[in-house]
């Protein structure tokens, strides 16, 4: 064969990765590990071809459910926005994006945000959403003024779905703005955070997708 197609899709979806400020940060970090994203700030990595694809088709299933949403003939749920903005300004910081994973919408005079995230993981398993994913809309919901949000995952695979309801909770929404400004304290004052995945065993998954895992985040090392 004359193409290599794995490099040709490669090749269309890269992106120079911006590097990040310290004092601004993304909504969609919430509720990474902190190490990680302190890494993330001080030795910004290129972006992986393989998570650029996964970061692309999560584009397109997030496309898929605007597409569902705005279909006139649905009756039952209404959009309010989508492509949400967020802004959360602090004395010392500012959290703030724009984040297209994220719809407000309407059903029977209630006013919610839905969070798609897509995954490869059996649904059928799933008994909760991720925490990362709670935080994260906890945080929109906080910015927003809206009291319900639901998470809906998505199987890229076959496209069937799973959601939890989540009710703003004022305290882990002041909790994941406590984290930023935690992790802002040890970029100013260059100081390593713990390695949260590594000690938590529900978030040690995300050790295996760090790109900080080899040569940087040593077991010792703190
Ligand atoms: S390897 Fe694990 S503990 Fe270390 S920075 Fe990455 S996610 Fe965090």
């Amino acid at each position: 064969m004359p193409v290599d197609f794995n490099r040709l899709i490669e090749k269309h979806l890269h992106r120079e990765s911006r590097p990040k400020r310290v004092g601004y940060y993304y909504p969609s970090e919430a509720g990474n590990c902190m190490r990680k994203s302190w890494y993330s700030y001080k030795y910004p990595q290129p972006l992986d071809p393989k998570k650029g694809k996964y970061f692309y088709l999560g584009n397109l299933l997030h496309d898929f459910i605007a597409e569902v949403i705005e279909n006139p003939e649905n009756t039952e749920v209404r959009l309010l926005e989508k492509e949400v903005s967020l802004k959360i300004p602090q004395p010392e910081f500012m959290i703030s994006g724009r984040i297209d994973d994220i719809f407000v919408l309407t059903a029977d005079g209630r006013k919610f945000i839905l969070e798609v995230k897509s995954t490869g993981q059996s649904l059928g398993w799933m008994k909760s959403p991720q925490d990362a994913h709670v935080m994260q809309i906890q945080l929109y919901m906080h910015s927003h003024e809206v009291k319900e949000g639901v998470i809906l995952y998505v199987d890229k695979n076959s496209l069937e779905s799973r959601w939890f309801e989540v009710r703003y909770d004022p305290a882990v929404a002041e909790g994941v703005i406590a984290r930023f400004a935690e992790l802002d304290r040890l970029l100013k004052a260059e100081r390593l955070p713990d390695p949260e995945a590594r000690q938590r065993p529900e978030w040690a998954w995300m050790c295996k997708y760090c790109e900080y895992a080899q040569g940087f985040c040593v077991v010792n090392k703190s």
